[in-house]
């Protein structure tokens, strides 16, 4: 009969053509990481998207600066792994985005790799001035909180939060209305209020306050989860990679590659040759 034809599903969001440019990529570090941890990052993709890469540190660094110049941010926070310290470095990473310009805000901590092309190809499918949290959770459910309001009044708030050990993005839209909870001091001022960490206190701004839903992909990686788990034939689409340990024991993806696990124990140095084979220092390889 007339009037039975099932409705249109809602058109999707226009896709927006954006260059690597667009994307203000912010790495969160500290100062005894710059040798062990940053080094390789260097080596690696940063040495491909030098213009959109920032490294938030807490001590100076020549040899830091020689490599990267001004993208070098001291934020001068403490180099303490406290709450308030981490904190500290996400609020400077938000204001410098801001004055920035750039259309998305990504955060990586220093044990990320980030294929820029995948993180280019999957923040295009969006519009930048649409309210966008994209990222992965790191629990099942919504982490429950308890609101500090002042008055030594409490109240339970539940929120989902994207991990910032396998990075996440926010468009330019959404961290505009973020600005009177997460500019200047106020973050601080808000991360106190539930005294949680910074990733925690993004997700509470953004979904708590904004009433913004967290937008999950699996393409972003920490190393809290297993990382065996991802396959050699999808290491191209991975927008986050990382390494370290999960349940006491080493946890890298497992990639055989052109470097040895000696040699090459996070196994991004062989990430790498695979994303960009024309590197100088990549053995030649036959094509895949
Ligand atoms: N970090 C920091 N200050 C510290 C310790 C760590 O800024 O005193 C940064 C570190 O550089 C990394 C992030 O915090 O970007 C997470 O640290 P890590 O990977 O050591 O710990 P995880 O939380 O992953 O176990
Ligand atoms: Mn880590």
């Amino acid at each position: 009969a007339v009037g039975d034809a099932p409705s249109p599903p809602p058109a999707p969001p226009p896709a927006e053509d954006i260059s690597p440019d667009d994307i203000f990529i912010a790495v969160k570090t500290t100062k005894k990481f710059h040798r062990p941890r940053l080094n390789l990052l260097l080596d690696t993709w940063i040495s491909r998207n030098m213009q959109q890469t920032y490294i938030f540190t807490d001590g100076e660094d020549d040899e830091l600066k020689k490599k990267i110049g001004s993208h070098a941010i001291n934020t001068n926070c403490s180099a303490a792994h406290s709450r308030q310290a981490l904190s500290c470095k996400m609020a400077v990473e938000y204001d410098k985005f801001i004055e920035s310009g750039k259309k998305w805000f990504c955060h990586v901590d220093d044990d990320n790799y980030v294929n820029v092309r995948a993180l280019v190809k999957h923040l295009s499918q969006y519009p930048h001035t649409q309210d966008m949290y994209i990222g992965k959770p790191s629990l099942d459910r919504p982490i429950e909180a308890t609101e500090r309001l002042g008055d030594n009044k409490m109240k339970p708030v539940n929120f989902w939060f994207a991990t910032g050990g396998a990075g996440f993005c926010v468009s330019r839209g959404l961290a505009l209305k973020m600005s009177p909870w997460a500019s200047g001091g106020h973050f601080m001022n808000t991360a106190e209020k539930i005294r949680l960490p910074d990733d925690c206190t993004i997700g509470y701004i953004i979904e708590s306050v904004l009433g913004v839903p967290l937008t999950r992909s699996n393409l972003f990686h920490s190393h809290l989860e297993n990382l065996q788990q991802v396959q050699r034939s999808e290491i191209h689409k991975q927008i986050t990679l990382s390494y370290g340990m999960f349940e006491n024991k080493s946890n890298i993806i497992n990639l055989k590659g052109v470097f040895p696990v000696e040699e090459d124990p996070s196994r991004f140095k062989s990430v790498h040759c695979l994303l960009y084979p024309d590197t100088p220092w990549c053995p030649p390889q036959v094509a895949f």
